[in-house]
């Protein structure tokens, strides 16, 4: 028998483990664990929290609809395995695996746990397009790839050679195992009431998430006018909106790599997926990529700047235009987000990891290693990052991509009344003057990145 934990992957067809699973010909038993320090600081409130849950609750229906038990347990993963395994005949776990420093520390403690207990833990690649190993064998590389560029382009011959191909294996093909979660020990580990009526109020809302839909629509009616439209964050179906699915594994890379190359337009989106691929390989192989550890704890901070810009009250509308956005819906298109972590890093001088954490709560979409990236790129820290020298200007860049104010409007209704040669202009409460911080900024950086 067979224990398959869910992580990030959630759903219920083309996962590495049901074909693994499968293969072995042996029954399952399917659980996810809530761990209580992912869901730290109200995380279970916070956008990016919520959206983790409403998908735990869409997949809890779907198990319910092929009539596979599933168990949600709450607790420490080493001890609920541990338990688990008394409790059952199961001679192995699986799990798909995870990069970051989190996940690659609790999963050295499950292996731990699990071999002291005499099974075998296996984990099974499933969130990217290439596996990172036979990529490298593929490129005869050594080192891993630290500038996009190359990276593509070899990326592109293999997925060429490679084509990834969904998993056929869906949950109906699996042989369902239960066990008994009553027992005094294992029901300390069942989930404390408040989440379980969490859960319950999400059901409707889960039910009509659609991630499938979601992307075929975005194939059918959008993706070819996204080269010209990406970047007019005011046009709300610019982008796929998938990546809210995609980094809670609602939706498999594969499947959705396939349905695109049926489209022929497909070339610029496609070089999007090669950058999440990007960073996903460079968290694999690179030990720096999460060096800087520091987190913030946001409650006690009291830095102005840092006030200022997460409550969309720093006087410039194009940032606090994007930042009352984020708030209130846990969305912000790409060049918002660059836009917005440039503004922070450059001419507020604040440290990126500050603003990375505040994205790690409010992000619907939020995924570790991706934010990771798009921070470090943004404050010309990571390998291939924009230059120290580039800090983008707000307001030409608000000129550029929202011409008519049409964004702008939206999310600052109190300046909609501005004509739109003025409304992308700093407001005489502006916490920086664009000029010169910008002029500090590159000061600053070249003197740091000097030294390095
Ligand atoms: P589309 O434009 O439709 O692109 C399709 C898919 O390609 C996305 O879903 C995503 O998986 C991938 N993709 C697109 N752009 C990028 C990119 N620049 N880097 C890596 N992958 C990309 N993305 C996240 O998914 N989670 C995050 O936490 C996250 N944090 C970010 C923080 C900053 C500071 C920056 C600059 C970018 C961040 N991104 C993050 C990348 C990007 O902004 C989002 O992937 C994109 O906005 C998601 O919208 P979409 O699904 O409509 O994308």
């Amino acid at each position: 028998m067979i224990i398959f934990i869910h992580r990030r992957d959630l759903r219920v067809q083309d996962l590495a483990a049901f074909e693994y699973i499968v293969r072995t010909n042996q029954p399952s038993i399917h659980l996810f664990i809530l761990d209580p320090f992912l869901l730290r600081k109200n995380r279970a409130n916070e956008h990016s929290g919520r959206n983790f849950l409403l998908h735990l609750t869409a997949l809890k229906q779907a198990y319910e609809k092929w009539k596979h038990p599933f168990y949600i347990l709450y607790g420490s993963p080493a001890d609920i395995i541990a338990e688990v395994l008394d409790h059952t005949s199961a001679g192995e776990v699986v799990a798909h695996r995870d990069v970051t420093p989190y996940g690659k520390q609790r999963d050295r403690e499950l292996k731990k746990v699990v071999e002291g207990k005499g099974a075998r833990w296996t984990l099974l690649l499933d969130h990217l397009l290439m596996d990172p190993a036979d990529f490298q064998s593929y490129a005869h590389r050594t080192e891993p790839y630290k500038v996009f560029t190359p990276f593509f382009n070899k990326w592109s011959a293999y997925m060429h050679t490679y084509t990834p191909a969904p998993y056929t294996t869906h949950i109906r093909h699996l042989h369902p195992a239960s066990f008994h979660v009553h027992d005094a020990r294992l029901h300390a580990y069942e989930m404390p009431e408040a989440l379980e009526q969490t859960l319950k109020q999400m059901e409707p809302e889960a039910v009509r998430l659609q991630p499938e839909e979601r992307l075929t629509t975005f194939l059918d009616e959008a993706l070819l006018h996204y080269e010209q439209r990406r970047d007019r964050y005011g046009h709300e179906e610019a982008t796929s909106g998938i990546s809210r699915h995609l980094n809670v594994g609602a939706l498999s890379i594969r499947e959705v790599y396939q349905q695109m190359m049926e489209y022929p337009a497909h070339s610029v989106w496609r070089r999007q997926l090669a950058w999440r691929d990007f960073y996903l390989y460079q968290a694999m192989l690179d030990p720096f990529y999460f060096e800087y550890e520091k987190h913030y704890d946001l409650e006690q901070l009291s830095d102005h700047h840092f006030q200022a810009w997460a409550t969309a009250q720093t006087g410039i509308p194009i940032i606090d235009a994007a930042m009352t956005q984020l708030n209130e819906t846990g969305e912000m298109p790409n060049r918002l987000r660059m836009i917005t972590a440039m503004f922070f890093t450059k001419n507020l001088l604040c440290p990126f990891p500050l603003g990375e954490t505040y994205f790690r709560y409010k992000l619907a979409d939020y995924d570790n290693t991706l934010n990771r990236g798009g921070w470090l790129w943004s404050s010309s820290l990571g390998y291939d990052a924009s230059p120290y020298f580039r800090v983008m200007n707000p307001v030409s860049q608000s000129q550029k991509f929202d011409p008519d104010g049409r964004y702008l409007r939206k999310w600052l209704p109190h300046l909609a009344a501005l004509p739109d040669r003025d409304i992308h202009l700093p407001q005489p409460r502006a916490i920086v003057d664009l000029k010169n911080s910008r002029a500090r900024a590159i000061e600053v950086y070249k003197g740091i990145l000097s030294k390095a």
